[in-house]
């Protein structure tokens, strides 16, 4: 069995890897440690490895471990699973990044919930890019909206888009929504300041998605194993 500290480096390798072949620097991408439903003893094994930055899906358990690490001031704790209105406060309390917000009303609260000896909450939105029926994110259409929306609240600072493409895609539909990501992604970043961030590859996709752009992989498998209990 593999250690955290190994598969994190392997991690690490790959995205080094995706990058040469896309003719990028490798610190042009992120890695976010995804560690929802695991233990605050494997987030200390990452971060001793050197990992600062992981993703939780669900606001109680990630508020926890933020509680139970409060003591590593330079953790990076980003929120990738959807938001509950009356959840939003201690969202605001306890993260650096929502990367979840598709609607006016989470932006709106997570606004007017963020302490104000905090700095701004960074935030991303989630697009639903190939429109899936069952998905969390804003519709393409909805997009324009809801950015100008985020981009008039003083204490959100938007960073850019994050999204979950389709799963199992064959190459066509991969190459598909990875493009027209990029090509939505690229028009906001060319035009407002802070907009630096392309928030999309899993363990599955990081390939792919490093070579059409991401700045940020989403990692939880590959680095801290199966999960227990099967929550996407
Ligand atoms: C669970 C999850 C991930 C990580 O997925 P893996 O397949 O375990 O790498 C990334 N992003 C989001 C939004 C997730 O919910």
């Amino acid at each position: 069995m593999q250690t955290i500290a190994e598969r994190l480096d392997s991690a690490r390798k790959g995205i080094d890897q995706a990058a040469n072949n896309a003719h990028r620097p490798p610190n042009s991408i992120k890695l976010l440690a995804v560690s929802k439903t695991k233990p605050v003893s494997d987030i200390m094994e990452a971060y001793e490895a050197g990992q600062r930055m992981f993703g939780e899906n669900y606001v109680q358990e990630g508020v926890e471990k933020a509680q139970a690490l409060a003591h590593l001031n330079d953790i990076e704790w980003h929120m990738i699973g959807p938001i509950q209105s009356n959840k939003t406060k201690v969202v605001a309390e306890h993260f650096d990044w929502v990367q979840s917000i598709d609607r006016e009303k989470t932006a709106k609260r997570l606004n007017d919930q963020r302490p104000a000896n905090m700095p701004p909450l960074n935030v991303c939105v989630q697009i639903n890019i190939d429109d899936e029926q069952s998905k969390s994110g804003v519709k393409p259409s909805e997009l324009a909206d809801l950015i100008t929306f985020i981009q008039s609240q003083e204490n959100l600072r938007l960073r850019g888009l994050m999204a979950i493409p389709k799963a199992d895609p064959t190459a066509d539909e991969q190459n598909m929504s990875l493009s027209k990501l990029k090509e939505i992604f690229d028009h906001y970043h060319n035009s407002l300041t802070n907009f630096d961030t392309l928030s999309v590859g899993m363990s599955s996709d990081m390939q792919a998605a490093i070579l059409s752009g991401s700045t940020m992989v989403r990692i939880g498998t590959a680095i801290f194993g199966k999960r227990e209990y099967p929550k996407a």
